[in-house]
């Protein structure tokens, strides 16, 4: 699995880097009759515990819920629970929450800001065993699901019935809707189809002290009072634990078409993006966009063939769906006319068939897990206006410059790579950072410069990652006093006791 693939590689370095919050007093520290307690509220073969806590479990066995999908992250939580019904969440967290047991949920665990991981011995709860689909409405396109269920197989099986999910991101194989909707995680079809703010209809979930909200409708209109759903999108499993979702998926389209274009300048591909735009209109589903440096990463690493006939320092895919194929044929192909002869792309390639279309998408899906391999990897998500999204990357390349770590192409400087790629229709950057290791002589070149620069551009420091642990000393560059007060109000109205996901967001 993706999330298992690269855990083991860089952990133990990462854990000697990564200067955590000390752990929180207040917070019961797991004892033997504690977890006979739990045990007793779940089947015996979805609890996890090691000896030291009176289970047989070994660490290896935990090392998978411990670790994050960057390997950046480390806990050490002696208990995982993987609950089947909504009704043994309930029991679990009224336990916890009269103990004052710290809690993490955890879906798939491929996010990439800490926030899925424990940050000490919290008891994770992990929601895999919650997989089923509650039903699906043919006419509507409304699915209900449990939040355990993976990503790739709710589009496999709405897929089967004419329709897609509403998202798509590169870790589609192991997160979970339910880890989507925590997260509000983005992805490549957000420029088409929107936020999960949108598309989530209803959702249960239930609260620290054990209440479940039952709101997981399947109406597409209704006003009645506040809309407490809209808490849960993105609130990183800080404010309850998301185990059921109501999402609107939109019809399949019937007729996609993909191309990767090759360009000279960071102005050619805002350029090309307003023709895109421009021409595909309504059809135009996606518009991805990484540099050189990212696809040096993903064809050393995927062992996938260049798809144009030379280097290019920047590289977009772009995305059409409808459902007339020839109608959307005659859009991309003029389209393509047009940038080649005004020069705004030097080349490009049209997919000519679905394993073309494959190949291409891998290329762009494949860049996280290609620079992952390159070695350990700083992780920037961020919105910024589209005019000056790439300049970012330039200047924290000069500043790593200066500090004599960096040098393109130099392999013998601790820092390897400075690159980006993203959604540029989103105006979401991913600038990374790939070094021999995670070290604070090199964190401290870029940490806090990049979040002074995103919000000195009115930015955001997190586009669709989250804050997590990784952001939570700099969430004040995007959220005022008066916004970070009122987040800690909601959270102590939802979670008096703050057992749910400590040390993360706030
Ligand atoms: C290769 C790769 C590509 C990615 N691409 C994108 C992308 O394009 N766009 C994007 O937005 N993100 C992307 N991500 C990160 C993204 O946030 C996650 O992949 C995904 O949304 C997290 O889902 P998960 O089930 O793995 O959640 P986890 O990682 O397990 O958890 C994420 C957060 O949600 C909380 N949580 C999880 N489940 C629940 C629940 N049921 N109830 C309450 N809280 C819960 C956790 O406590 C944690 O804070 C990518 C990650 C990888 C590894």
């Amino acid at each position: 699995m993706l999330a298992t693939a690269r855990r083991r590689l860089f952990s133990a370095q990462a854990a000697r880097w990564y200067g955590r919050a000390a752990r929180d007093g207040r917070f019961k520290t797991l004892g033997r009759g504690d977890v006979e307690r739990l045990r007793a509220m779940a089947a015996p073969e979805t609890v996890l515990a090691t000896e030291a806590v009176g289970g047989s479990a070994d660490a290896a066995e935990l090392e998978g819920f411990n670790v994050d999908w960057l390997s950046k992250y480390r806990g050490s939580s002696q208990l995982v629970l993987r609950p089947k019904t909504t009704g043994e969440v309930a029991e679990i967290l009224r336990y916890c929450n009269s103990e004052r047991i710290a809690v993490v949920p955890q879906g798939g665990n491929t996010g990439l800001v800490g926030g899925g991981v424990p940050v000490h011995d919290e008891v994770v709860l992990s929601l895999r065993n919650m997989n089923k689909v509650r039903g699906f409405d043919e006419v509507s396109g409304i699915l209900v699901c449990d939040a355990g269920c993976v990503l790739e197989e709710l589009d496999n099986y709405v897929a089967e019935r004419g329709y897609t999910m509403p998202l798509d991101l590169g870790a589609k194989g192991s997160c979970h809707i339910g880890g989507n909707v925590a997260a509000n995680a983005g992805g490549i079809r957000f420029l088409r189809y929107g936020s999960l703010h949108g598309s989530v209809l209803g959702l249960e979930a239930v609260l620290a002290d054990g209440t479940v909200l039952d709101n997981i409708s399947t109406l597409r209109k209704d006003n009645t009072g506040y809309d407490l759903k809209q808490l849960f999108i993105g609130s990183e499993g800080t404010l309850g634990v998301i185990t059921g979702v109501s999402v609107v998926t939109p019809r399949r389209p019937s007729a996609v078409n993909v191309a990767v274009l090759g360009v000279p300048s960071y102005e050619g591909v805002q350029r090309a993006f307003r023709l895109a735009r421009a021409r595909c209109g309504e059809v135009l589903s996606a518009y991805e966009f990484w540099d050189a440096s990212c696809m040096g990463a993903v064809l050393g690493h995927q062992g996938l063939k260049h798809p144009l006939a030379g280097e290019h320092p920047f590289y977009v895919l772009i995305e059409t769906s409808g459902s007339n194929k020839a109608h959307d044929d005659e859009k991309l192909a003029a389209l393509l006319e047009e940038l080649l002869e005004s020069g705004v792309v030097e080349d490009g390639a049209l997919a000519q068939d679905e394993s073309q279309i494959r190949r291409m998408w891998s290329m762009r899906e494949g860049i996280p897990e290609s620079l992952g391999r390159t070695g350990p990897t700083y992780k920037y998500d961020v919105s910024i206006p589209i005019p000056v999204l790439y300049d970012v990357v330039g200047d924290i390349a000069r500043r790593l410059e200066d500090a004599g770590l960096y040098r393109a192409g130099d392999a013998a400087r601790p820092v390897r790579l400075v690159c980006g790629y993203g959604h540029i229709g989103d105006g979401n950057l991913h600038l990374n950072i790939v070094a021999d290791r995670f070290e604070d002589r090199i964190t401290r070149v870029f940490e806090p410069f990049v979040y002074e620069w995103v919000a000195s551009h009115r930015g955001s420091i997190s586009a669709e990652h989250g804050i997590g642990q990784m952001k939570r000393d700099y969430l004040r560059y995007s959220k005022s006093p008066e916004m970070i007060a009122y987040m800690r109000r909601i959270k102590d109205v939802f979670d008096p006791n703050h057992i749910l996901n400590p040390y993360k967001v706030l």
